[in-house]
């Protein structure tokens, strides 16, 4: 009975999903995996990938989700998330399309979520602005990197955001960068707050120079990180307890190269997972990830935070009937 009344509540969701879509005109899909969707590629199926093109779009499709208690999480390139095996019965508000074109005048530069972070770091550093050169090898898009705050060799994209819109009620409204509390790769969103776009304020700089300093961010970062595989860089964030980096604990606790199935601890970088092989599997980054946690706490009695996000197909997202903020748990 309870299978049969399952059954006609997502029939029900479906109809009212293909409803808002051709209202909308945005792109439905049906059939899609987490595999596809992010770096680390795996992941189980999604029910629903819904990818605006702008953000008057965007913004109108979460208001119609909400209204009609349809839950949701939105998603960039998916470089930081780990999604698991399960089918994941929400969903997926793809924002890698919805790029916009950049903006800029004088020091201040206007971009949307769905723009590429490496790509605005090389247009600003061509138009003679400096302020995130250090970020030109972090991947995903900018609204990934506005949600985590995301930073590399002495910048963070928190400290130059001068206003960010977010969606309210169907509109595209815009919240100063001072209200948000930028942490480290933590903010104060609000979970079910779709980010829409950002507008940061950069210095005038020579563009050689700037393009320098981001060469050298790049090499340092290729040196020191695998690349051409399959991660979500770095796996746990430091620990305010600990005088070393987390990567250097786990390679002295002698764990760089260990495996579980599909996922190994990379061994250039010993706090990058990385996965291999057609048919990997998120469960077998979770077992390594919890293997490196356990024994961090019983060697050093430091419990590791997870950086990456974990997306469990059993925790599905709230819905939420309107706007309003609803706090969001710290870490994953
Ligand atoms: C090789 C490699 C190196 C990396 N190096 C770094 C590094 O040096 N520094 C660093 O900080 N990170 C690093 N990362 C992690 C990752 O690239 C960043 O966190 C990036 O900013 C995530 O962007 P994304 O678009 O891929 O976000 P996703 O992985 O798609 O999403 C991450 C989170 O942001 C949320 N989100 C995404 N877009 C929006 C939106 N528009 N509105 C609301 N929420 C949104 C998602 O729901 C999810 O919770 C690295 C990753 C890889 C693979």
């Amino acid at each position: 009975m309870q299978v049969v009344e399952e059954v006609n509540k997502l029939d029900q969701r479906d109809r009212a999903l293909e409803e808002i879509a051709a209202k909308l005109g945005v792109r439905a899909e049906r059939g899609k995996r987490f595999a596809e969707l992010t770096s680390l590629r795996v992941g189980g199926a999604i029910d629903w990938v819904i990818s605006p093109d702008t953000e008057a779009q965007a913004a109108a499709i979460v208001h119609e989700l909400k209204q009609a208690g349809i839950g949701w999480r939105p998603l960039g390139s998916g470089s930081n998330v780990l999604a698991d095996d399960g089918d994941h019965h929400y969903v997926v508000l793809s924002l890698s399309n919805m790029k916009g074109v950049v903006q800029i005048d004088g020091d201040l530069v206007s971009v949307s979520a769905g723009y590429s972070l490496p790509r605005l770091c090389i247009d600003v550093a061509r138009a003679g602005l400096s302020g995130i050169e250090g970020l030109g090898g972090i991947p995903g898009t900018v609204g990934g990197a506005l949600w985590m705050n995301a930073g590399a060799y002495g910048h963070e994209i928190g400290t130059v955001t001068e206003t960010v819109r977010v969606a309210r009620e169907g509109k595209v409204i815009e919240v100063p960068g001072s209200t948000i509390q930028w942490n480290y790769r933590h903010t104060s969103f609000a979970e079910g707050e779709l980010l829409l776009g950002a507008t940061i304020r950069l210095k005038p700089d020579d563009p050689e120079r700037i393009k320098s300093r981001m060469d050298d961010a790049k090499s340092r970062r290729l040196a020191t990180q695998p690349h051409g595989s399959r991660s979500a860089g770095c796996f746990f964030k430091n620990a305010p307890a600990s005088t070393i980096g987390t990567g250097k604990m786990i390679d002295e606790m002698g764990m760089k190269g260990q495996r579980r199935g599909s996922a190994i601890v990379s061994p250039v970088h010993a706090n990058f997972i990385v996965t291999e092989g057609e048919n990997a599997r998120a469960e077998d980054a979770l077992a390594l990830a919890e293997e490196i946690r356990e024994r961090v706490k019983k060697e050093q009695g430091i419990e590791l935070e997870y950086e990456v996000e974990l997306w469990k197909a059993s925790n599905e997202p709230q819905t939420h009937t309107d706007d309003t903020d609803q706090s969001r748990e710290e870490g994953t």
